[in-house]
Protein backbone atom coordinates (compact mmCIF):
# COMPACT_ATOMS: atom_id res chain seq x y z
CA UNK A 1 0.00 0.00 0.00
CA UNK A 2 1.38 3.39 -1.30
CA UNK A 3 0.81 6.40 0.93
CA UNK A 4 1.69 8.90 -2.32
CA UNK A 5 0.65 8.26 -6.36
CA UNK A 6 3.79 10.38 -6.90
CA UNK A 7 6.79 11.74 -5.46
CA UNK A 8 8.17 14.51 -6.99
CA UNK A 9 12.04 15.40 -6.52
CA UNK A 10 12.64 18.70 -7.80
CA UNK A 11 13.28 22.49 -7.83
CA UNK A 12 10.72 25.28 -6.52
CA UNK A 13 11.47 28.91 -7.43
CA UNK A 14 9.75 32.46 -7.41
CA UNK A 15 9.43 33.61 -10.91
CA UNK A 16 9.76 37.74 -10.25
CA UNK A 17 8.07 39.07 -13.75
CA UNK A 18 8.39 42.82 -15.05
CA UNK A 19 7.23 43.78 -18.00
CA UNK A 20 9.22 46.27 -19.90
CA UNK A 21 8.88 48.29 -23.69
CA UNK A 22 12.49 46.99 -24.44
CA UNK A 23 14.74 44.56 -22.56
CA UNK A 24 17.71 46.66 -21.29
CA UNK A 25 20.70 46.26 -22.30
CA UNK A 26 24.31 46.60 -20.78
CA UNK A 27 24.70 49.46 -18.29
CA UNK A 28 21.35 50.55 -19.50
CA UNK A 29 18.07 51.14 -16.66
CA UNK A 30 14.28 50.80 -18.38
CA UNK A 31 11.34 51.42 -16.18
CA UNK A 32 8.89 48.32 -16.22
CA UNK A 33 5.02 47.48 -14.93
CA UNK A 34 4.82 46.49 -11.59
CA UNK A 35 6.63 43.20 -10.45
CA UNK A 36 3.93 40.16 -10.52
CA UNK A 37 5.98 37.33 -8.12
CA UNK A 38 4.61 33.24 -9.25
CA UNK A 39 5.16 30.47 -7.43
CA UNK A 40 7.57 28.12 -10.47
CA UNK A 41 10.25 26.02 -10.72
CA UNK A 42 9.50 22.75 -12.55
CA UNK A 43 9.32 20.42 -9.44
CA UNK A 44 7.00 22.69 -7.73
CA UNK A 45 4.84 22.97 -10.98
CA UNK A 46 4.63 18.67 -11.20
CA UNK A 47 3.32 18.50 -7.97
CA UNK A 48 0.84 21.31 -7.82
CA UNK A 49 -0.36 19.76 -11.14
CA UNK A 50 -0.75 16.45 -9.49
CA UNK A 51 -2.49 17.01 -6.69
CA UNK A 52 -4.88 19.18 -8.78
CA UNK A 53 -5.75 16.49 -10.77
CA UNK A 54 -6.31 14.57 -7.37
CA UNK A 55 -3.07 12.71 -7.25
CA UNK A 56 -1.75 11.95 -3.52
CA UNK A 57 1.79 13.85 -3.70
CA UNK A 58 4.82 14.85 -1.80
CA UNK A 59 7.02 16.84 -2.92
CA UNK A 60 10.74 16.77 -1.43
CA UNK A 61 12.46 20.17 -2.45
CA UNK A 62 14.36 22.82 -0.32
CA UNK A 63 13.39 26.16 -0.74
CA UNK A 64 15.13 29.31 1.86
CA UNK A 65 13.90 30.71 5.24
CA UNK A 66 12.50 33.88 3.56
CA UNK A 67 9.24 35.14 2.20
CA UNK A 68 9.40 33.34 -1.42
CA UNK A 69 10.07 30.28 0.35
CA UNK A 70 7.02 30.34 2.38
CA UNK A 71 4.74 31.86 -0.77
CA UNK A 72 5.98 28.36 -2.58
CA UNK A 73 5.65 26.19 1.01
CA UNK A 74 1.76 28.15 0.96
CA UNK A 75 0.80 27.41 -2.99
CA UNK A 76 1.87 23.46 -2.51
CA UNK A 77 -0.69 23.33 0.78
CA UNK A 78 -3.27 25.21 -1.15
CA UNK A 79 -3.22 22.72 -4.27
CA UNK A 80 -2.96 19.66 -2.03
CA UNK A 81 0.64 18.60 -1.81
CA UNK A 82 2.31 16.97 1.33
CA UNK A 83 5.03 19.22 1.99
CA UNK A 84 6.64 16.93 4.66
CA UNK A 85 9.48 16.51 2.48
CA UNK A 86 10.29 20.33 1.92
CA UNK A 87 13.30 21.74 3.42
CA UNK A 88 14.26 24.84 4.70
CA UNK A 89 17.50 26.85 4.67
CA UNK A 90 20.83 26.88 3.41
CA UNK A 91 20.56 29.00 0.65
CA UNK A 92 18.22 31.21 -0.16
CA UNK A 93 15.25 30.57 -2.16
CA UNK A 94 15.56 29.94 -6.20
CA UNK A 95 14.49 32.71 -8.39
CA UNK A 96 14.05 33.72 -11.36
CA UNK A 97 14.44 36.98 -12.68
CA UNK A 98 12.10 38.05 -15.98
CA UNK A 99 11.92 40.99 -17.93
CA UNK A 100 9.20 40.55 -20.61
CA UNK A 101 8.84 42.67 -24.05
CA UNK A 102 5.23 43.43 -25.54
CA UNK A 103 6.12 41.34 -28.75
CA UNK A 104 6.54 38.55 -25.64
CA UNK A 105 10.00 37.84 -26.25
CA UNK A 106 11.73 37.04 -22.55
CA UNK A 107 15.31 37.55 -20.66
CA UNK A 108 15.42 35.50 -17.81
CA UNK A 109 18.26 34.81 -14.94
CA UNK A 110 18.52 32.01 -12.76
CA UNK A 111 19.63 32.39 -9.22
CA UNK A 112 19.04 28.37 -8.14
CA UNK A 113 19.48 29.12 -4.84
CA UNK A 114 18.40 26.54 -2.33
CA UNK A 115 17.65 24.23 -5.09
CA UNK A 116 21.16 23.60 -6.04
CA UNK A 117 22.03 22.50 -1.86
CA UNK A 118 19.26 19.47 -2.44
CA UNK A 119 21.93 16.96 -2.02
CA UNK A 120 22.37 13.35 -1.95
CA UNK A 121 22.08 13.37 1.47
CA UNK A 122 18.63 15.30 1.73
CA UNK A 123 17.50 12.28 -0.60
CA UNK A 124 18.54 9.57 1.77
CA UNK A 125 17.40 11.03 4.86
CA UNK A 126 13.85 11.27 2.64
CA UNK A 127 14.03 7.71 2.58
CA UNK A 128 10.25 6.97 4.19
CA UNK A 129 8.99 8.74 1.43
CA UNK A 130 10.35 6.93 -1.34
CA UNK A 131 9.47 3.69 0.42
CA UNK A 132 5.29 5.49 0.22
CA UNK A 133 6.02 6.38 -3.26
CA UNK A 134 4.50 4.96 -6.15
CA UNK A 135 5.81 6.89 -8.72
CA UNK A 136 8.98 9.51 -8.51
CA UNK A 137 9.70 12.01 -10.85
CA UNK A 138 12.23 14.71 -11.21
CA UNK A 139 13.74 17.01 -13.69
CA UNK A 140 17.15 18.72 -13.70
CA UNK A 141 16.94 22.20 -11.56
CA UNK A 142 18.53 20.09 -9.06
CA UNK A 143 22.20 18.79 -8.77
CA UNK A 144 23.13 15.63 -11.18
CA UNK A 145 24.04 14.37 -8.53
CA UNK A 146 20.97 14.22 -6.26
CA UNK A 147 19.14 13.07 -9.35
CA UNK A 148 21.42 9.81 -9.27
CA UNK A 149 20.93 9.07 -5.72
CA UNK A 150 16.88 9.18 -6.19
CA UNK A 151 17.72 6.68 -9.24
CA UNK A 152 19.64 4.55 -6.02
CA UNK A 153 16.75 5.15 -3.34
CA UNK A 154 13.80 3.99 -5.63
CA UNK A 155 11.98 1.63 -3.66
CA UNK A 156 11.49 -2.12 -5.06
CA UNK A 157 8.44 -1.81 -7.59
CA UNK A 158 8.22 2.11 -7.66
CA UNK A 159 8.75 3.65 -10.74
CA UNK A 160 11.13 6.26 -12.35
CA UNK A 161 9.89 9.08 -14.27
CA UNK A 162 12.34 11.71 -15.66
CA UNK A 163 11.76 14.82 -18.06
CA UNK A 164 15.41 16.48 -18.21
CA UNK A 165 15.02 19.96 -18.62
CA UNK A 166 17.38 22.09 -18.28
CA UNK A 167 19.07 19.72 -20.82
CA UNK A 168 22.59 17.76 -20.32
CA UNK A 169 24.40 14.61 -21.22
CA UNK A 170 22.86 11.66 -18.82
CA UNK A 171 24.90 8.73 -17.30
CA UNK A 172 24.12 5.94 -18.24
CA UNK A 173 22.46 4.16 -14.62
CA UNK A 174 19.68 7.47 -14.69
CA UNK A 175 19.15 6.78 -18.50
CA UNK A 176 18.62 2.60 -17.52
CA UNK A 177 16.06 3.87 -14.43
CA UNK A 178 13.64 6.12 -16.75
CA UNK A 179 10.35 4.64 -17.44
CA UNK A 180 9.97 6.97 -19.23
CA UNK A 181 12.84 9.75 -20.37
CA UNK A 182 10.08 12.23 -21.39
CA UNK A 183 11.99 14.92 -23.95
CA UNK A 184 10.67 17.78 -26.01
CA UNK A 185 12.47 18.40 -29.05
CA UNK A 186 15.51 20.51 -27.74
CA UNK A 187 16.30 18.00 -24.81
CA UNK A 188 16.28 15.22 -27.22
CA UNK A 189 18.93 17.17 -29.24
CA UNK A 190 21.35 18.03 -26.70
CA UNK A 191 20.85 14.36 -24.65
CA UNK A 192 21.46 12.54 -28.42
CA UNK A 193 24.41 15.08 -28.90
CA UNK A 194 26.13 14.12 -32.31
CA UNK A 195 23.66 11.05 -32.32
CA UNK A 196 20.41 13.38 -33.24
CA UNK A 197 20.83 12.05 -36.96
CA UNK A 198 17.60 11.08 -38.19
CA UNK A 199 14.90 14.32 -38.74
CA UNK A 200 12.41 12.84 -37.59
CA UNK A 201 10.99 12.66 -33.84
CA UNK A 202 10.33 8.87 -34.27
CA UNK A 203 14.09 8.47 -35.27
CA UNK A 204 14.95 10.88 -31.94
CA UNK A 205 12.65 8.42 -30.09
CA UNK A 206 13.90 5.17 -31.52
CA UNK A 207 17.99 6.33 -30.73
CA UNK A 208 16.44 7.49 -27.19
CA UNK A 209 15.55 4.00 -26.80
CA UNK A 210 18.44 2.31 -27.49
CA UNK A 211 20.71 4.69 -25.13
CA UNK A 212 18.66 2.49 -22.60
CA UNK A 213 15.53 3.87 -21.08
CA UNK A 214 12.92 1.08 -20.41
CA UNK A 215 10.23 3.81 -22.30
CA UNK A 216 10.52 7.25 -23.96
CA UNK A 217 8.41 9.51 -24.94
CA UNK A 218 8.78 13.08 -26.97
CA UNK A 219 6.46 16.01 -27.00
CA UNK A 220 5.77 17.83 -29.30
CA UNK A 221 3.58 20.75 -28.75
CA UNK A 222 0.70 21.32 -30.28
CA UNK A 223 1.22 17.85 -32.60
CA UNK A 224 1.00 16.02 -29.49
CA UNK A 225 3.75 13.08 -28.43
CA UNK A 226 4.96 9.71 -29.42
CA UNK A 227 5.80 6.87 -27.17
CA UNK A 228 8.46 4.03 -27.92
CA UNK A 229 9.14 0.99 -25.90
CA UNK A 230 10.00 -1.70 -26.86
CA UNK A 231 6.52 -2.36 -28.02
CA UNK A 232 7.53 0.06 -30.95
CA UNK A 233 6.67 3.65 -31.67
CA UNK A 234 2.99 5.28 -31.65
CA UNK A 235 2.07 8.66 -32.16
CA UNK A 236 -0.41 10.24 -29.29
CA UNK A 237 -2.99 12.59 -31.08
CA UNK A 238 -2.91 16.21 -29.80
CA UNK A 239 -5.97 18.13 -28.57
CA UNK A 240 -6.80 20.86 -30.74
CA UNK A 241 -7.01 23.78 -28.38
CA UNK A 242 -6.85 27.62 -28.44
CA UNK A 243 -3.25 28.25 -27.28
CA UNK A 244 -2.71 30.98 -24.62
CA UNK A 245 0.27 30.42 -22.77
CA UNK A 246 2.48 27.26 -23.37
CA UNK A 247 4.23 28.14 -19.64
CA UNK A 248 4.02 25.00 -18.04
CA UNK A 249 2.67 22.59 -20.36
CA UNK A 250 5.71 20.18 -20.12
CA UNK A 251 5.45 20.12 -16.31
CA UNK A 252 1.68 19.39 -16.45
CA UNK A 253 2.17 17.01 -19.13
CA UNK A 254 5.25 15.13 -17.04
CA UNK A 255 3.05 14.79 -13.57
CA UNK A 256 -0.28 13.78 -15.71
CA UNK A 257 1.48 10.84 -17.10
CA UNK A 258 3.40 10.00 -14.57
CA UNK A 259 0.06 9.51 -12.20
CA UNK A 260 -1.60 7.68 -14.74
CA UNK A 261 1.50 5.33 -15.22
CA UNK A 262 0.85 4.67 -11.28
CA UNK A 263 -2.58 4.31 -11.36
CA UNK A 264 -1.82 1.28 -13.91
CA UNK A 265 -2.61 2.70 -17.31
CA UNK A 266 -0.23 1.48 -20.40
CA UNK A 267 2.15 4.05 -21.95
CA UNK A 268 -0.61 5.39 -24.66
CA UNK A 269 -3.25 5.54 -21.94
CA UNK A 270 -1.07 7.62 -19.86
CA UNK A 271 0.56 9.85 -22.60
CA UNK A 272 -2.76 10.34 -24.18
CA UNK A 273 -4.31 11.61 -21.11
CA UNK A 274 -1.60 13.85 -20.29
CA UNK A 275 -1.58 15.40 -23.77
CA UNK A 276 -5.46 15.90 -22.89
CA UNK A 277 -4.03 17.58 -19.09
CA UNK A 278 -1.05 19.76 -21.23
CA UNK A 279 -3.82 20.87 -23.74
CA UNK A 280 -5.63 21.99 -20.81
CA UNK A 281 -2.85 23.61 -19.66
CA UNK A 282 -1.92 26.02 -22.47
CA UNK A 283 -5.56 27.62 -22.58
CA UNK A 284 -4.84 29.22 -19.37
CA UNK A 285 -2.29 32.37 -19.13
CA UNK A 286 0.69 31.32 -16.74
CA UNK A 287 2.23 28.26 -15.13
CA UNK A 288 0.72 26.70 -11.66
CA UNK A 289 -2.50 28.82 -12.11
CA UNK A 290 -3.11 26.97 -15.48
CA UNK A 291 -3.32 23.42 -14.23
CA UNK A 292 -6.30 22.12 -14.79
CA UNK A 293 -8.29 19.63 -12.37
CA UNK A 294 -9.59 15.87 -13.44
CA UNK A 295 -12.58 17.58 -14.28
CA UNK A 296 -11.84 20.37 -16.34
CA UNK A 297 -9.70 17.36 -18.01
CA UNK A 298 -12.91 15.44 -18.65
CA UNK A 299 -14.99 18.26 -19.84
CA UNK A 300 -12.06 19.32 -22.39
P1 LIG B 1 7.54 21.59 -23.24
O1 LIG B 1 6.82 22.69 -22.52
O2 LIG B 1 8.35 20.71 -22.34
O3 LIG B 1 8.29 22.04 -24.47
P2 LIG B 1 5.40 20.79 -25.00
O4 LIG B 1 5.32 22.21 -25.47
O5 LIG B 1 5.71 19.75 -26.03
O6 LIG B 1 6.39 20.62 -23.78
O7 LIG B 1 3.99 20.49 -24.33
C1 LIG B 1 3.74 19.31 -23.61
C2 LIG B 1 2.44 18.70 -24.09
O8 LIG B 1 1.36 19.62 -23.89
C3 LIG B 1 2.44 18.37 -25.58
O9 LIG B 1 2.98 17.08 -25.81
C4 LIG B 1 0.96 18.44 -25.90
O10 LIG B 1 0.33 17.23 -25.56
C5 LIG B 1 0.45 19.54 -24.97
N1 LIG B 1 0.45 20.83 -25.70
C6 LIG B 1 1.42 21.77 -25.68
N2 LIG B 1 1.11 22.81 -26.49
C7 LIG B 1 -0.10 22.51 -27.03
C8 LIG B 1 -0.99 23.19 -27.97
N3 LIG B 1 -0.68 24.38 -28.49
N4 LIG B 1 -2.14 22.57 -28.27
C9 LIG B 1 -2.48 21.37 -27.75
N5 LIG B 1 -1.69 20.70 -26.90
C10 LIG B 1 -0.52 21.26 -26.54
Amino acid sequence: MYDYDLLVVGSANADLVIGVERRPGAGETVLGTDLAVHPGGKGANQAVAAARLGARTALLARVGDDAYGRLLLDSQRAAGVDTVGVLVGGAPTGVALITVDPSGDNSIVVSPGANGRLTPADVRAAASLFQASRVVSTQLEIPLETVAEVVRDLADGSRFVLNPSPPQPLPADILAACDPLIVNEHEARVILGDAAVGDSPEDWARILLAKGPRSVVVTLGAEGALVASAEGVARVPSVAVDAVDTTGAGDAFTAALAWRLGAGATLAEAAAYAARVGAAAVTREGAQESFPTAAEVEAL
